[in-house]
């Protein structure tokens, strides 16, 4: 509409965020973090709008569909990994003995998989980000180790910074390795550095005569170090000429694992992924010449966020294989099991379960999908929100489809796979994909951070407007412009949040099954309800809504649901048409619709939550037990 007030335009972040009355600690984490944000202008992406009010479904229907030809080359590939998969490896076997064979690490570089979105000129399989998906979907059903070794070395190593941001020069050295399968990985943590980069403590310091630096420190946890031929590290260097030493930024070096200097002290062993190849990795004195920065020095964490954005898609896409594996055990068990007089997948209880799984599978896989498209589309498309509600929704449902399953089968989901077939029945591995699975809400951004940073983003737009208002380090004339600009906005944008009528819905010549057109109106009204119910949160707790965590993380939750719905809808409708038997047409449609009467009841609920809720009671008694812990 022509009247439409313009949007805000992103501001530095000390003009949104007032920082003043942060603890240092806090404040150096704040803006280290606004300073990686991505903050270029353009289209709202869809995530996005779903926090506004007004999901913009032109970007969702009709559902971008993979091209013949991308989905035949993925076929190709497809093909021969599961063949490998199912003939070469035996996931009890590695993880009952904590390593991957070198025939597997051999047999999985002749293929490309350690290069399959590297492009073909630098000896990649050059597949696009929904073929990788899929490779990802497909491993993520078979191997949680095999899962991890492919996925932190092309994901967070160094094939995908480098497809991003390196220089010609870093392609050619280092891409055709890592596609012919050397191993690389990713080195951010440190004993003190978990979700929270400002306090990082490993060093590079320019030679004296600048052509170089030398990396001090040492990182832990490191996925594949143990086996990596070359690395990303994270490091600080030096503040600008003239600034404080607080200033230092993180810088991304690629490091050659054969340098002087450069040692893995320890092998790390978890109670899942046993095979994992992690390690803590020590750095004294590695000199690393300047051509290995990535981007450029001091934008580190813009690197880091960056490639994690893409890279965070991978986890749900592996869930969607686990998912596929839990439902199959699962349903295969409740049809064969009689227990008081009837088949377990009779009772009402194991029966919710068994469709919860179902649901949650195909609406993670419609997530991964809509998200690996926007990235097919275009490889710097602004996907932090798609992909962090992938990433946060998706390895939460994950864990509870391995538990919902582990219930189903009863003693038999507790039990080892390898000891179920020492007494002659079945080896079902529940057992381990529960222990594999549990670090996927933790790792590559946690749930906690994962509401943290989407809910940074959706805010953005009313920080752009009412921060500046609030924010008592700005001058009073700056404040009282802000102030009007504000006024105009909402006095636009407030009513239409009660008023349907005003919002966009199906997009013109896009046909929608009538049982979807239903659900994506049900998501359009939570939509509203969302973006009224955040905006009053605004007013409410004014600059302290960002301590309201359990607050902010339900709004990001029911976004989540929200988001889930409304790509299950683009999918099914994808799926209808191409679905010629009537049958498979309706079990399509009941399950979408059953999946987002379930997400639009949980989004419901997670509203409620927001405004009744016991959450100062509980913060109460937790500053009660961390202050008798003193
Ligand atoms: C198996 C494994 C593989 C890994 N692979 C790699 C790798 O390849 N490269 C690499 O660099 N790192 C890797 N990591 C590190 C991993 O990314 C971190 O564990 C993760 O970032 C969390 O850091 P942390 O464990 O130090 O937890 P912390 O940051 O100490 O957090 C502890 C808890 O507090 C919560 N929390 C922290 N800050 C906040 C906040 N502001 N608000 C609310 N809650 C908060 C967290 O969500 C978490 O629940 C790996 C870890 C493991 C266990």
């Amino acid at each position: 509409m022509s009247d439409r007030p313009r949007s805000p335009a992103p501001d530095a972040p000390s003009q949104v965020l007032d920082t003043s009355k942060m603890s240092s600690g806090e404040r150096a984490a704040m803006e280290l973090a606004e300073a990686a944000r991505d903050k270029s202008k353009g289209l709202r992406s869809f995530g996005a709008s779903i926090f506004m009010g007004s999901p913009d479904f032109a970007q969702l229907l009709p559902f971008p569909s993979q091209s013949e030809e991308d989905k035949k080359e993925g076929d190709t590939f497809l093909a021969t990994l599961e063949a490998y998969l199912k003939e070469h490896t035996d996931p009890d076997a590695i993880d009952r003995e904590g390593e991957i064979p070198d025939e597997v690490f051999r047999g999985l570089g002749e293929m490309g998989a350690f290069g399959i979105k590297i492009p073909k000129e630098y000896s990649g399989l050059g597949l696009s980000q929904t073929n990788y998906s899929r490779a990802a979907m497909l491993l993520g059903g078979h191997c949680g180790n095999l899962t991890a070794l492919l996925s932190a070395h092309q994901s967070i190593g160094v094939p995908q910074p480098l497809i991003v941001f390196g220089t010609e020069e870093q392609k050619q050295r280092w891409l055709p390795r890592c596609a012919r399968g050397e191993v690389s990985a990713f080195a951010l943590t440190e004993p003190d550095v978990g979700s929270d980069p400002a306090r990082m403590s490993t060093t590079a310091t320019p030679t004296e005569d600048g052509t170089a630096f030398l990396i001090n420190g040492e990182k832990l946890w490191c996925t594949n170090g143990v086996k990596a031929g070359c690395l990303v590290v994270m490091a600080k260097t030096p503040p600008p000429p003239g600034a404080p030493e607080s200033h230092r930024a993180i810088t991304a070096f690629i490091v050659d694992r054969d340098t002087p200097g450069v040692e893995v002290t320890h092998r790390c062993r978890f109670m899942g992924l046993k095979a994992l190849y992690n390690g803590v990795m020590r750095f004294t004195n590695v000199r690393v010449p300047r051509e290995n920065i990535v981007l450029g020095e001091g934008r580190g964490l813009k690197v880091a966020l960056t490639t994690l954005n893409t890279g965070r898609l991978t986890l749900p896409a592996a869930c969607v294989g686990l998912g596929r594996k839990c439902l199959d055990h699962a349903t295969k068990w409740a049809s064969r099991r009689v227990q008081w007089g009837q088949e377990i997948g009779k009772h009402d209880a194991i029966a919710q379960k068994l469709a919860g799984i179902a649901a949650d599978t195909a609406t993670t896989e419609a997530m991964v999908r809509f998200t690996s498209s926007l990235v097919d589309r275009n490889k710097k498309a602004d996907i932090r929100i798609e992909a962090a509600f992938a990433k946060l929704w998706g390895t939460e449902r994950g864990w509870a489809m391995v538990d919902d399953t582990m219930q189903i089968r009863g003693g038999r989901g507790f039990e080892t796979s390898d000891s179920l077939k020492a007494r002659g029945e079945e080896g079902v591995p529940i057992e381990r994909f529960m222990r594999d699975s549990r670090i996927n809400t933790i790792f590559e951004g946690s749930t906690e951070i994962m509401h943290l940073f989407i809910a940074r983003e959706a805010l953005d737009p009313h920080l752009q407007l009412g921060g500046p208002v609030l924010n008592s380090q700005l001058p009073g004339g700056v404040r009282f412009k802000a102030a009007l600009k504000s006024a105009l906005f909402y006095a636009w944008w407030y009513p239409r949040q009660w008023l349907p009528i005003f919002t966009s819905g199906v997009p013109d010549g896009v046909t929608v099954h009538p049982r979807l057109k239903r659900e994506l109106r049900r998501a359009r009204r939570l939509s509203h309800r969302l973006a009224r119910g955040l905006f009053h949160a605004m007013i409410r707790f004014g600059p302290k809504l960002d301590k309201k965590q359990a607050v902010l993380g339900r709004f990001v939750d029911a976004g989540a649901e929200i988001f889930g719905m409304t790509t299950l809808v683009g999918h099914t409708q994808q799926q209808l048409d191409i679905e010629s038997d009537d049958g498979e047409r309706k079990a399509l449609l009941d399950l979408a619709t059953y999946a987002c009467r379930r997400a639009a009841l949980k989004a419901e609920e997670l509203l409620r939550g927001t405004t009744r809720n016991a959450d100062s009671d509980g913060y109460g008694v937790a500053r009660k037990l961390l202050a008798d812990e003193k």
